[in-house]
């Protein structure tokens, strides 16, 4: 798994530009040979379908990465910004980033005036152009770079780019290899745009209708010098999400959860994020309404140049998902 996270997270794959992470996915899928259904709808989401029955289970993790788009190139050949997803003016500074095409770039500010904040219009990136001219030819307006590749492995600690939420597509990725057959279709989707509003999640819910949908993403964590109260920490189990900003449980489901989570010994955590969502905040909402949950990897420092997450917080979500889609009274008890 921790190849496979390290090909994903260094892959390019901003929201609305997801062609190379989606074509890496559908290779990582294809090398399988679990015989699924490939389709990738109008808005760019990767649809896998497993048939098994009547009944459909939704499982979905976003693909895309939050990145930052040009808007201006000035005479001197540098760039300004406009934040694609959630961006940090603290954290952009000094961080690389790199463009579709390869190339490099770093985050340099304007001189502050006394006490002044740091805002994201104080910042520009600079790819060593030497004139505008040169800045158009490689990063012409409204294209998008993020965060540069990188990804290290120390002890049981993963730390790169994109781990949100490139963590949970290699969580999906681990269920398809491992889970037996079942009575029921699965379609495993791999969404676009949710970095900027939850977008490919909607259409994506809407044209498959599940009966009940689990979504795998990231959460903050508590367990920092002085970080915001949170009881969420790194390596103590996937969080079962209980609420956040745009979703609050179905409570069947993340009763189901927690109750196979308790079956099979597998470690977990309650989780309730104050600010942020996922997915799941526009899936549940679709139709008459789809009883959804959400597992959570707990991450540090989400939405940096290095966030960072504990393996065996993956493994034992692979586990609890797969215990989960084996449960006989998956969709009677709902
Ligand atoms: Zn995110």
């Amino acid at each position: 798994m921790k190849d496979t996270l390290a090909r994903l997270s260094q892959t390019y794959g901003p929201s609305g530009r997801e062609e190379e992470i989606r074509s890496q996915l559908c290779k990582e899928l294809t090398a399988l040979e679990k015989n699924l259904h490939l389709k990738t709808d109008a808005l760019g989401n990767l649809i896998a379908t497993r048939p098994g029955g009547e009944k459909r289970l939704l499982l979905a993790a976003h693909m895309d990465e939050i990145a930052l788009l040009v808007t201006h190139i000035d005479d001197s050949g540098f760039l300004r910004f406009t934040p694609v997803g959630g961006h940090d003016p603290r954290i952009l500074l000094g961080a690389r980033v790199v463009f579709a095409d390869g190339t490099v770039g770093t985050i340099g500010r304007e001189k502050l005036k006394d006490k002044e904040e740091l805002k994201l219009d104080k910042l520009f990136i600079d790819i060593g152009a030497a004139s505008k001219a040169e800045a158009e030819e490689s990063c012409p307006i409204g294209s998008m770079a993020v965060f540069a590749p990188h990804f290290s492995v120390q002890g049981h600690r993963l730390m790169g780019k994109a781990l949100d939420n490139r963590a949970s597509c290699t969580v999906l990725l681990e269920v398809i290899r491992n889970l037996p057959p079942v009575d029921y279709q699965i379609d495993f989707v791999f969404t676009v745009q949710e970095e900027v509003g939850l977008r490919g999640a909607r259409t994506a819910a809407y044209q498959l209708q599940p009966d009940l949908a689990l979504v795998v993403d990231v959460t903050r964590t508590g367990d920092t010098p002085e970080a915001p109260v949170m009881a969420v920490k790194l390596g103590k189990g996937p969080a079962i999400k209980v609420k956040d900003r745009s979703f609050i449980s179905h409570p069947r489901v993340k009763d189901l959860l927690e109750e196979t989570a308790r079956l099979h010994g597998i470690p977990y955590q309650l989780e309730i994020l104050e600010r942020g969502g996922t997915d799941a905040g526009s899936i549940h909402l679709t139709g008459e309404g789809i009883p959804t949950g959400v597992i959570s990897l707990p991450t540090r420092y989400i939405h940096s140049p290095a966030e960072i997450i504990d393996y065996r917080d993956l493994q034992n979500s692979v586990d609890l998902l797969c215990s989960f889609l084996q449960h006989r009274d998956l969709f009677s008890s709902l």
